[in-house]
């Protein structure tokens, strides 16, 4: 079966977000890029569904600017087979994301795609329920196991104080938890194969996507700074500021 796979270009996880001055977003010139952590682990998760046979193609999308190929090509040297660029300066909310996501699963025909639970930019936490929805697939969110059990997926998934498994019936939308699995690191044979690998270049106008935003963000703000603690000679005078300055107790 063909798994589609979409990788997301964010901020890397390491590094410390600053707000822009006019308070319009967060920087993102001269700041590290990296794959969306979870997408990592949906790669990783398409790559033993290959090993193990089930899988037989993996296809990783990036919906972004020019500069998302990197993404691609991450994945390409984790294992995937191909890529496709949805080629787009600007914003694109979760609903524009799964709308060009559908465009390419009619066009492809997958009988999985695997994404993350959540981008960490935007934490929206709903491309991949959005993208159930418009094609009438089932659902296995927030996945921590998924075993082939005949024709259907058996997903365990981390749900409040527990875990829930559910069967699913292909085609089907999976969305990673982060202990799926260890994402492996490229090796350098495999980065170097993945530059041969193709990648293709579409535009949303070619998927017949309108992705004009919905949402207008109006402010982005730093949380507040936290204040400088004081230290205290004894209990009694911790008790006593608790109770006189803090007024907690
Ligand atoms: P979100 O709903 O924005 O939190 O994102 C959830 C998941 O949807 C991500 O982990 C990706 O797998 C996928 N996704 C979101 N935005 C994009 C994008 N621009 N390109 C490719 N995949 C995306």
């Amino acid at each position: 079966m063909k798994v589609l796979v979409p990788v997301k270009r964010v901020v890397d996880y390491n590094v410390k977000v600053r707000v822009k001055a006019d308070g319009t977003g967060v920087e993102t010139a001269n700041v590290k890029m990296s794959m969306n952590p979870f997408d990592e682990i949906a790669v990783e998760e398409a790559v033993r569904l290959k090993e193990k046979g089930v899988a037989s193609e993996i296809i990783a999308v990036s919906a972004g600017p020019t500069a998302a190929q990197e993404q691609i090509r991450t994945a390409l040297a984790m294992g995937a087979d191909r890529g496709i660029l949805v080629e787009h300066d600007g914003v694109l909310e979760p609903l524009a994301v799964a709308k060009l996501l559908k465009a390419i699963v009619d066009k492809e025909g997958p009988t999985l795609v695997i994404l993350g639970k959540q981008a960490i930019d935007d934490d929206m936490s709903a491309t991949g329920q959005m993208l159930a929805a418009l094609l009438g697939w089932g659902q296995g969110t927030f996945a921590s196991k998924i075993e082939k059990d005949g024709e259907t997926l058996k997903v365990t998934r981390e749900v409040d104080g527990g875990l829930e498994t559910v069967s699913l019936k292909l085609p089907a939308i999976i969305t990673t938890d982060l202990r799926l699995n260890e994402p492996r690191y490229a090796s350098l044979p495999n980065i170097m194969k993945a530059r041969k690998k193709p990648i293709e270049t579409v535009k949303p106008a070619d998927l017949g996507v309108d992705v004009t935003p919905r949402l207008t963000v109006l402010k982005v703000e730093e949380p507040p700074k936290r204040q400088a603690g004081k230290k205290v000679a004894s209990v009694a005078e911790l008790v006593d500021k608790l109770r006189t300055e803090a007024k907690v107790i």
